[in-house]
């Protein structure tokens, strides 16, 4: 590729938007936890829809293929790529403006480069929320969490990304722009074509700006840490929990005792409550009053039944934070305490305890001086199933003995965080050859050229 190529791209988004220097790049071309390593030829950084749809014009007619890029928080490693051909990182990062909150409608429009922190934010200044929750939202775009169709914390009560998103402004490969900020609960005009872009991981549009769906502001909110004996006791909890308090849980989460202790290691946070086999952080909101009451009957209930054996309810914002923070620190810590396969996977909520007894059982026999640090969203059924392994293990063997016992359990081997460049054979391993087809087809007509994200889900 010529320099007039960069240089096209310069004169579109101006010469201080375009990063050629390595050291430049080199937060574009890394994971969070410096483990893989990408390259471009630039690293391009838009400040509007218009440019965003003038770069994919160049870079089609150059035979660059053009990697989305938001907050570069993703798991599946979707915008690092050293095959073969040329390719740029397109980062929408600079295109970070709210454009406007409607309280009384409950939506907001956001540009797609806007921290998904500061989204929360200012919905809650306003008296309302926007639910969709993460560890790494400090970081992470609302165009990404769109593209990854992000899970996190509240999808229990609230849905997945999918569920927030009203309307999207979307540009093709081609430079075509999809104007379809639409603030309308309902609308069955014609297909609705934003969800062919929510969850395609940069592969079919670049998202440009979202209109997305606010909720009132909860009154109360309860969070609660319990000790519980193994994971058939915390699905009894959240049964009992989801009984007496209806949809006012927005989150169940299930720790390992194991993964509380790697927190406590890396980052001196402890749980205010006796070390246990495993954990449950549990979060309930509501406007209505009795929510206080309510929980503590179901507390009362759990101990008396034998579904918790210890507990605590935060007694104030300081405290529930601090309950939170274990959780939100538990990726980090596994970070710091070395190499790890990672499994995101999902099964039935009713099979996850004989799932997770019979994996870890079966990753301890298969690879001996494994360690385990299984957590996440039981209410949802999805946990990640973590292996800190010795060095020398055959990470590939482990995923395969992971995902085949996923599979049985019908499961999905990508429950939140997408196929990306990272679980691309796995994803062959269980859609049929007809369904991967149809996504084939899906994505050649809408980027003939292949120019977004080749590599991507399915070569
Ligand atoms: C500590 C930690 C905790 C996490 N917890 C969760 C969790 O609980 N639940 C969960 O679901 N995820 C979680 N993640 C993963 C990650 O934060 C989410 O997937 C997030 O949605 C990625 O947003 P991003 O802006 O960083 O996107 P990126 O990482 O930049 O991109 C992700 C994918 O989206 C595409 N993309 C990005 N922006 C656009 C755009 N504007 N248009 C088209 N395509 C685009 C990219 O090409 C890539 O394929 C976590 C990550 C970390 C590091």
């Amino acid at each position: 590729v010529s320099e007039a190529f960069l240089d096209t791209l310069a004169a579109i988004v101006g010469p201080a938007h375009v990063l050629c220097q390595p050291a430049d790049m080199l937060p574009f071309l890394t994971d969070w936890r410096g483990q893989r390593r990408g390259s471009a030829l630039a690293v391009v950084r838009p400040g509007q829809m218009t440019e965003v749809a003038a770069v994919l014009r160049a870079a089609g007619a150059a035979g660059v293929a053009v990697l989305p890029q938001g907050g570069n928080t993703g798991l599946a490693y979707g915008t690092l790529d050293t095959g073969p051909g040329q390719r740029i990182i397109l980062s929408l990062g600079r295109m970070d403006r709210i454009r406007a909150l409607d309280p009384v409608g409950l939506t907001m429009e956001v540009e797609a480069g806007c921290i998904l922190h500061t989204v929360r934010q200012a919905a809650l200044a306003a008296g309302r929320q926007f639910p969709v929750s993460l560890a790494a939202e400090g970081s992470a775009t609302i165009g990404g969490i769109i593209a990854a169709n992000a899970g996190g914390v509240n999808v229990l009560r609230h849905g997945m990304t999918r569920a927030l998103v009203l309307g999207l402004e979307v540009v093709l490969a081609d430079g075509t722009v999809l104007h379809g900020l639409r603030a309308l609960r309902k609308d069955n005009a014609g297909y609705d074509w934003k969800h062919w872009f929510i969850g395609s991981e940069g592969t079919l549009g670049v998202v440009t700006a979202a209109t997305l769906r606010l909720l009132p502001r909860p009154r109360h909110t309860m969070v609660a840490l319990l000790a519980v004996a193994d994971p058939a006791a915390a699905l009894a909890l959240l049964v009992l929990a989801q009984e007496e308090l209806g949809d006012a849980i927005s989150a169940f989460e299930l720790m390992a005792g194991s993964s509380l202790a790697l927190v406590e290691r890396h980052f001196g946070l402890a749980a205010p409550i006796a070390p246990a086999p495993w954990f449950v952080l549990m979060e309930a909101q509501a406007s209505l009053p009795g929510l206080a009451e309510a929980t503590d009957s179901v507390l009362a209930t759990a101990l008396e039944r034998g579904h918790a054996g210890d507990g605590v309810v935060a007694a104030s914002d300081a405290q529930a934070q601090r309950l939170w923070s274990l959780r939100e620190h538990i990726t980090l810590a596994e970070a710091r305490e070395g190499a790890s396969i990672k499994h995101d996977i999902a099964v039935p909520v009713p099979a996850m305890p004989g799932f997770l007894a019979e994996a870890s059982a079966a990753v301890e026999r298969a690879f001996p001086g494994a360690r385990l640090n299984p957590f996440g969203h039981l209410g949802d059924g999805n946990i990640h199933f973590n292996v800190l392994a010795p060095p020398g293990t055959d990470a590939a063997a482990v995923n395969d003995l992971v995902h085949g016992l996923v599979i049985a359990s019908g499961g999905s081997i990508s429950a939140e965080h997408g196929i990306g460049r990272y679980r691309k054979a796995a994803l062959l391993a269980m859609r049929s050859p007809a369904e991967i087809a149809m996504m084939a087809r899906l994505r050649a007509a809408l980027d003939p050229g292949g120019v977004l994200n080749p590599g991507a889900v399915f070569d």
